[in-house]
């Protein structure tokens, strides 16, 4: 059994499916189930429309959610005949009076909750699936449309839900895999998920590739493939840089670095489970469905560059807290350490001294909740517009000098904050959100000049 995940530009128009049919079909000996993102840009817009129904512009929501109905319907009118009367189109029809029903709701309450967020955005992931089980059983590949609110079981963390591993496996394997052994192609959501008591739930940005590997643990998978735009995980975000290359291959150690800080190429929980397992994961091109991608695996390649990736977060926002010493240095840390456990806060990086604390944070996060607690230790800085750079590799372990070499590239970069020795693998430090393409460049440089031909393609 293998796992294929197709994101939301891999199912975007048509063409894009008529390809990932080619791409499955090629691969039915494998037994696949399959997990599938809203198409395109479907989940901003359902977003974008539910806000307008809380802000009480009832007659905008409707017009983008008829653009988005029109959108699905003259796309699935493309891949099979008799739209209106086939199972998806019922089903299309049937989400369309849903969510006009659950905006008016909206709209009475003038107000969005995380909860009826979930619920909104989920249809998105329901209107694909639907259209993909259609398209692929028009094309006589037998397809099993699947529920995954009825296996994903997650916590009630609305917005950004975590499966409950042990009530999900059992799960996954109830509704899962009886289909796949009865030789059918099930066809899953990504993304989405439900509560004990049913509420749908989603599991955060990106979360269709954690759903994809969440299923595969469960159900012992040979191979968990996540098929993108782009030609696997890259030696820099390609959006940012032009130059960077296919990294064939990355340790699970490797890859949870990069997404913890930012290779938006993977959901930064969709490692863990995989991890331990032992399933290695692949990343393919959709568009170049013969090119060689990325495998994540145990095994950690040594090869003759220094790193396998370079990524970035940004904006972040530095935090300087300032003991005002009517704590002890042990309070102050134990003081800040519980602020960000409560509002549930990951610093990126952090540094500490005598009497003060620097903390690198999201800039989405709640910040000004944030400041007036860490307030009560003393005064609090905030500096806007920063950015974590991260460079990352197995080969770290052993070249005692590599910080110097970093930072000796860096002349002229003003560099805020420096994290090297907590994770044996990775080299992180701030700059100013803007200067993130230039320094990228320059390392990208410096350090992929040669590249070893074993590791990058
Ligand atoms: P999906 O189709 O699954 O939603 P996305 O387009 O969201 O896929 O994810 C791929 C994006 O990740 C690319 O557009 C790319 O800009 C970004 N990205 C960031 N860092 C990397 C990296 N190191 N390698 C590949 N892609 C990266
Ligand atoms: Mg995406």
């Amino acid at each position: 059994m293998i796992i294929m995940k197709f994101g939301g530009t891999s199912v975007q128009d048509a063409p894009s499916i008529e390809r990932v049919t080619e791409i499955v079909r090629r691969r039915l000996d494998l037994q696949p189930a399959i997990v599938v993102s809203a198409m395109g840009k479907t989940t901003r817009n359902l977003l974008t429309a539910a806000s307008f129904s809380a802000d009480g512009k009832g007659r905008e929501a409707l017009v983008k959610l008829e653009e988005i109905h029109r959108y699905h319907f003259e796309l699935a009118r493309m891949l099979f005949p008799n739209v209106e009367r086939s199972e998806a189109g019922v089903k299309l029809n049937n989400y369309l009076d849903e969510l006009r029903k659950l905006f008016e709701g909206l709209s009475i309450l003038r107000e969005l909750t995380l909860r009826s967020q979930d619920k909104i955005l989920s249809y998105g992931e329901l209107m694909s699936t639907a259209i993909v089980a259609e398209a692929f059983r028009n094309r006589g590949i037998d397809a099993a449309l699947l529920d995954a609110r009825e296996f994903i079981i997650t916590d009630e963390r609305f917005t950004r839900a975590q499966p409950i591993e042990a009530f999900a496996y059992q799960k996954i394997n109830e509704h899962v895999r009886p289909v796949i052994e009865a030789g059918r192609v099930p066809v899953i959501q990504g993304y989405i998920g439900s509560t004990r008591d049913g509420a749908t739930t989603t599991l955060g940005f990106e979360g269709s590739d954690y759903s994809a590997v969440m299923i595969g643990a469960a159900l012992e998978v040979d191979d968990v493939q996540i098929w993108k735009d782009v030609s696997g995980l890259m030696t820099a975000d390609p959006e940012i840089f032009s130059g960077s290359r296919t990294v064939k291959t990355i340790s699970f150690a490797e890859a949870a670095e990069l997404t913890f800080f930012g290779a938006k190429v993977l959901h930064p929980s969709a490692i863990h489970p995989a991890r331990v397992k032992k399933i290695p994961v692949h990343i393919f091109n959709s568009k170049k469905p013969d090119a060689i991608g990325t495998e994540i695996s145990c095994h950690a390649a040594y090869g003759v560059n220094l790193i396998k990736s370079i990524a970035y977060k940004r904006p972040l926002c530095i935090l300087n807290v300032f003991s005002n010493r009517t704590f002890s240095a042990y309070d102050f840390l134990k003081g800040v350490f519980d602020i960000l456990d409560r509002e549930r806060i990951t610093p990126y990086i952090m540094a500490t001294s005598e009497a003060s604390v620097a903390l690198a944070v999201s800039a989405s996060e709640n910040l000004e909740f944030l400041k007036d607690d860490l307030s009560h230790f003393g005064e609090v800085n905030v500096t806007n517009q920063k950015a974590t750079v991260s460079l990352v590799g197995e080969n770290l372990r052993t070249q005692r000098d590599f910080a110097v070499m970093a930072v000796q590239r860096l002349t002229g970069t003003a560099i805020d904050m420096i994290a090297h020795g907590a994770s044996p693998i990775n080299f992180t430090f701030v700059v100013d959100q803007q200067q993130v393409p230039e320094v990228i460049a320059k390392l990208h440089q410096a350090f992929f000049e040669n590249l070893d031909p074993k590791i990058f393609e």
